[in-house]
């Protein structure tokens, strides 16, 4: 019989884009979405680490729910910013901001930054929670540079203002199939692999 998991999201690109993270890590598992569960109350991200914020929506999906939850939480990190926007990456415009203004105002707090101080990276968080109350927590990173402007059109939130590490093409031209090998995120879950192996598949 295969596992049920819950992913604690109602974004169904985030189900779709860690199945196959999922199963190229070796971890059989039927991946359902919150879609699944219209009555259980979305959680409230208010740890200051991305650990924490994932760790707690893992752990209140598991509860309610009864089956073993994952849950993920990432940003961006600006060194020049000592590590913002961090957990208030989505908000950091204001709450209905959204991408575009986050970008905006990133690119303007950084405006007088040279380029050799422009290093970031994004960061993920990847946890898993049992209805038991075990929990295991992974993390993953992308190391890089804030760019002056945004290029490309693939991607969402930050990805068209960063460059990773050896690219001159940001994660916004870089076509999703290889963005997904190399994101914070699938590193993250990769990481929590053999947790999901051990704990969940039967
Ligand atoms: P969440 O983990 O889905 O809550 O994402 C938090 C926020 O971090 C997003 O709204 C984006 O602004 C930013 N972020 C996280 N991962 C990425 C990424 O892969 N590319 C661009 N922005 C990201």
């Amino acid at each position: 019989m295969v596992a049920r998991l819950v992913l604690a999201t109602r974004n169904p690109h985030k189900v779709v884009e860690l199945r196959p993270i999922l199963l190229s890590a070796g971890v059989t598992v039927e991946l359902v979405g919150m879609d699944q569960f219209p009555d259980v109350l979305d959680v409230v991200e208010d740890g200051l680490t991305f650990a924490a914020n994932a760790a707690k929506k893992a752990r209140e999906v598991a509860q309610a729910t009864g089956l073993p939850a994952v849950a993920d939480d990432s940003g961006l990190c600006v060194d020049a910013l000592n590590g913002m926007p961090g957990v208030f990456s989505a908000r950091w415009a204001g709450l209905h901001g959204g991408d575009r203004a986050n970008v905006e105002l990133l690119l303007a707090q950084l405006g007088d930054v040279a380029d050799a101080d422009r290093a970031a990276h994004f960061a993920c968080a990847a946890a898993l929670a049992l209805p038991s109350g075990d929990e295991r927590v992974a993390e993953g990173r992308i190391d890089g540079l804030v760019i002056r402007a945004p290029r490309g059109e693939g991607g969402f939130g930050y990805d068209p203002i960063f460059t990773p590490v050896g690219s001159s093409l940001t994660l916004a031209e870089i076509p999703a199939a290889e963005k997904n090998v190399i994101s914070h995120r699938s590193q993250a879950f990769r990481a929590l692999a053999p947790a999901l192996r051990d704990l969940v598949v039967p």
